[in-house]
């Protein structure tokens, strides 16, 4: 069976037409689910009878185990269950006066291990379907005034680790929902052969390349995937991509006091990025403080002072404000204190792998 998120608009279809409903009936659908984005309940244009049939055959797959707010309202996370083994995935909204942002998880924890990343530090539990992807965006809308017009895959997992349901995701996002292509983003630790995948693929999404530090020995301490694939291939990857696709290009830098935060490392990173500019920005984003990883965020006048030297090396860079901190909804901290807990209810128990640097 499908899941209403899963199913595409020949299986709808196709269900519909083993009923004996009208043929404009998958049409109504597939408008309500994806151009009017309403929940099926709510589809009126359809019969009452028809739209529980529908419910009944096309499940969510996403229970929600728990939702929290914080700055006003404008940021919400959600814990969802997963249909069938109950794995817990979050997802965040984050409204802004005339749209929204959606931030997805394309995995279940995450092998790819980054230290300063809660994530990271739980582990790997499995690999979502697009279907679940496609659904998070669903849901999000659903409690969202404002049109979701962008999507990040920066929530918890290695989208590029998922190729297929990831990209499968993108394409329902722009081909069902609507979303241009510049406004999907999808964020990688650098898995060097799925950023040249994606250098091939057919729209041209938005690319964001996680940094962190200028140089090897630096970068494989705080990312281990750097020890395959190190700093000078996934450079030569971000190039390829950005000449495929013609899209400036994002580096995320977390920022770690005392790490990869002194003047002489913005220097270093500016070196190495200058050659794309100004096709590449930098998004300096202040570390938040995860359980299991024992340094502090960089001061935020030290970020300032970063974000400056870069420009005066030649590089953009912009300090990203935290959104849903104080509900654990910022960058890296997905599935910390309630998700942890809950997934071990759910007999989905989460490995807490010690790190160096760990508390
Ligand atoms: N696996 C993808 C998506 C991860 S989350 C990737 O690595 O790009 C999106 C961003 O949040 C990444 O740049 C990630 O390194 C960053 N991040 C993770 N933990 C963080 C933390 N504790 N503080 C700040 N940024 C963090």
């Amino acid at each position: 069976m499908s899941t209403r998120y899963a199913a595409t608009p020949d299986e709808i279809a196709g269900l519909l037409a083993g009923w004996g409903e009208p043929g404009y009936r998958a049409r109504q659908v597939w408008e309500g689910l994806y151009k009017r984005r309403a929940p099926l309940e709510e589809l009126t244009n359809l019969p009452l009878a028809l739209r529980r049939r529908l419910g009944e055959a096309l499940p969510l797959a996403l229970e929600q185990v728990h939702s929290s707010s914080a700055d006003d309202g404008e940021t919400t996370k959600w814990l969802w269950a997963a249909g069938g083994d109950g794995a817990s995935i979050e997802t965040v909204l984050m409204r802004y006066p005339a749209r929204a942002t959606v931030c997805v998880s394309t995995q279940a924890g995450c092998a790819m291990a980054c230290s300063f990343c809660a994530t990271g530090q739980a582990g790997f539990e499995r690999h979502l379907t697009a279907g679940e992807v496609v659904e998070q965006v669903a849901r999000a809308q659903h409690a969202s005034p404002q049109r979701v017009g962008n999507v990040v895959f920066m929530g918890m997992g290695e989208p590029l680790a998922n190729y297929d349901a990831t990209w499968a995701a993108v394409e329902r996002f722009h081909d069902d929902f609507g979303i241009s292509a510049r406004h999907i983003t999808v964020s990688t630790v650098g898995v060097v052969p799925g950023m040249r995948r994606l250098a091939r693929e057919r729209l041209p999404v938005t690319l964001a390349v996680s940094l962190h530090a200028p140089d090897d020995a630096l970068r494989s301490e705080l990312v281990p995937l750097n020890r395959r694939y190190p700093l000078a291939e996934v450079l030569a990857a971000a190039r390829e991509y950005l000449a495929a696709s013609g899209r400036r290009l994002s580096f995320e830098y977390a920022m770690i006091g005392g790490v990869n935060d002194a003047p002489a490392q913005a220097d270093a990173l500016a070196r190495l990025l200058r050659g794309f500019s100004p096709a590449a920005h930098v998004n300096l984003i202040p570390l938040n403080p995860t359980p299991g990883y024992g340094m502090p965020a960089s001061p935020p006048r030290r970020v300032a002072a970063f974000a400056e030297r870069l420009r005066q090396g030649g590089v953009g860079a912009t300090v990203r404000r935290n959104r849903g901190t104080d509900i654990d909804a910022a960058c890296g901290q997905l599935r910390t204190r309630h998700g942890a807990a809950k997934s071990s209810n759910l007999g989905a128990p989460v490995r807490m792998v010690q790190r160096r640097g760990g508390s």
